[in-house]
């Protein structure tokens, strides 16, 4: 397989923007779960920026539970991710929820996330594959590793190498946190495939408070970046406030990370 380490043996290097991602250091993505406002997230791309993220997150096109809760200002937001891109400089990853969107994405986007909920949504895969772009491939909810490492095979196949695997937590039958974060997930993906592997804490737990020392074990654990949700208001935030950063939380954790990154 395409993914695996016997196929290929040193680690895959993804470049977002100018950003090198996997095979060396620690890469923070972070930013508002959903882009609401070209002022927050404005706000949101500065403080990150400043506490030392290297790339930019936001939501566009939001794969919502509800069909009543917002689903996000699509190409509306992807111009502000572009106009923030230039104004702070930082590259962005924002999600293509739908193959009628991937060319749009692939436009404005310096990497397309594809979601846990579209893991496996195989015409999707090969579309966002075939852009080009990187892909940051989220596990899917309920997926197996190996299913997951199958939704990359996808992407590698169509052509191209970019793969960014993330994993965000699975469904258990523990409710003390909205999911499981899988960390020995970290483990395996390193020991099985050459891709580059960075965790969710916020998505993984979905409590701020938690995404602190789960951030912090992820380093440990070898991931070779986060991906963090922090929103200049969290209590006001359109979507996923409670597991959201303030910005002085975000910075604070920025410094935490660093010796354990040196430790690893
Ligand atoms: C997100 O990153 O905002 C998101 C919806 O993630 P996931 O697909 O992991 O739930
Ligand atoms: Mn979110």
């Amino acid at each position: 397989k395409l993914v695996s380490r016997e196929l290929k043996e040193t680690p895959t290097m993804v470049r977002v923007g100018g950003v090198p991602v996997g095979g060396r250091g620690l890469v923070v993505m972070a930013g508002p779960c959903a882009v609401e406002s070209e002022e927050q997230l404005l706000s949101a791309a500065r403080a990150v920026k400043a506490a030392g993220a290297q790339i930019l997150r936001g939501g566009a096109f939001k794969p919502r539970t509800s069909p009543y809760a917002f689903q996000g200002l699509e190409e509306e937001g992807l111009k502000m991710l572009a106009r923030v891109r230039e104004e702070v400089g930082l590259p962005f990853v924002t999600e293509a929820v739908d193959t009628r969107d991937v060319a749009l994405v692939a436009e404005y986007a310096d990497a397309i996330q594809i979601g846990a909920r579209n893991m496996q949504n195989f015409r999707l895969l090969k579309e966002a594959g075939a852009t080009g772009k990187p892909i940051l491939l989220k596990r899917g909810l309920a997926a197996t590793i190996e299913e997951w490492l199958m939704a990359a095979e996808y992407i590698l196949d169509s052509g191209n190498p970019n793969v960014i695997l993330c994993e965000r937590g699975i469904r258990t039958f523990e409710t003390a946190t909205r999911f499981t974060l899988d960390l020995a997930a970290v483990a395996v993906v390193k020991e099985n495939s050459h891709l580059p592997v960075i965790v969710d804490p916020s998505h993984g737990t979905g409590s701020w408070r938690l995404v602190l020392p789960m951030a912090r074990a992820a380093v440990a654990a070898g991931a070779d970046g986060l991906i963090i949700e922090v929103h200049p208001d969290p209590a006001r935030a359109l979507c996923d406030g409670p597991q959201s950063l303030h910005p002085e939380t975000f910075d604070r954790l920025m410094g935490e990370l660093a010796p354990v990154a040196l430790a690893v």
